[in-house]
């Protein structure tokens, strides 16, 4: 049995690594995409498709999990073909795991089951909680694997987001 798991992954947190986990010990396979792949350098999607990679392939593998493969999605900005979109870049899947309801409602509509994994600590295992508090200058790290944290800390991260939020004036 293959599975689909689709995010953003900005960053890849301790949430997605419970839940990726748990899949990758049911199924023989878990096919990652990492949407909006050609997002980066900005405030609400701050990390490279590259660099999202790097998170996610390092924190499964320090967990000795290995039967995974990542897969980056651009969008399409069309919904209704953007099952088939994906569809063109993996390899055949018979279950997709999201939360996400859009998702949930395209795969369904194409014939899939689609299961919603439980949410953990959702309050502070959020990707919009990690970024605010890089920019608050606040804890993050204990809220992503510690892989997370080498790779953010090698491309300079926070100082990225920032960055980011500076204005030419
Ligand atoms: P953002 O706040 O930037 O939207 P996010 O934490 O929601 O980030 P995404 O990459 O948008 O992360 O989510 C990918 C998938 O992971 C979604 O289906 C989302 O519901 C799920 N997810 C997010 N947080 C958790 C969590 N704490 N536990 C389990 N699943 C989660
Ligand atoms: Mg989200």
């Amino acid at each position: 049995m293959r599975a689909l798991y689709i995010g953003r992954f900005q960053p890849y947190h301790l949430g997605h690594h419970e839940v990726i986990k748990q899949i990758a010990s049911e199924a023989d396979e878990v096919i990652i995409c990492i949407g909006s792949a050609q997002r980066s350098h900005e405030l609400e999607n701050p990390f490279t498709a590259g660099e999202r990679y790097l998170m996610i392939s390092k924190s499964l593998r320090d967990e000795g999990i290995l039967n995974f493969y990542i897969v980056p999605v651009l969008d399409v900005n069309w919904n209704a073909v953007w099952v088939s979109h994906v569809e063109s870049l993996i390899p055949p899947v018979d279950l997709v795991y999201t939360n996400n309801p859009l998702i949930e409602r395209l795969f369904k509509e194409r014939g899939y089951e689609v299961r919603a994994p439980i949410l953990y600590n959702r309050r502070e295992y959020s990707g919009s909680e990690i970024r605010r508090r890089m920019l608050k200058n606040e804890a993050w790290e204990e809220l992503v694997p510690d892989a997370v944290v080498t790779v953010i800390r090698e491309i300079g991260g926070t100082n990225r987001l920032e960055d980011l939020k500076r204005r030419d004036e």
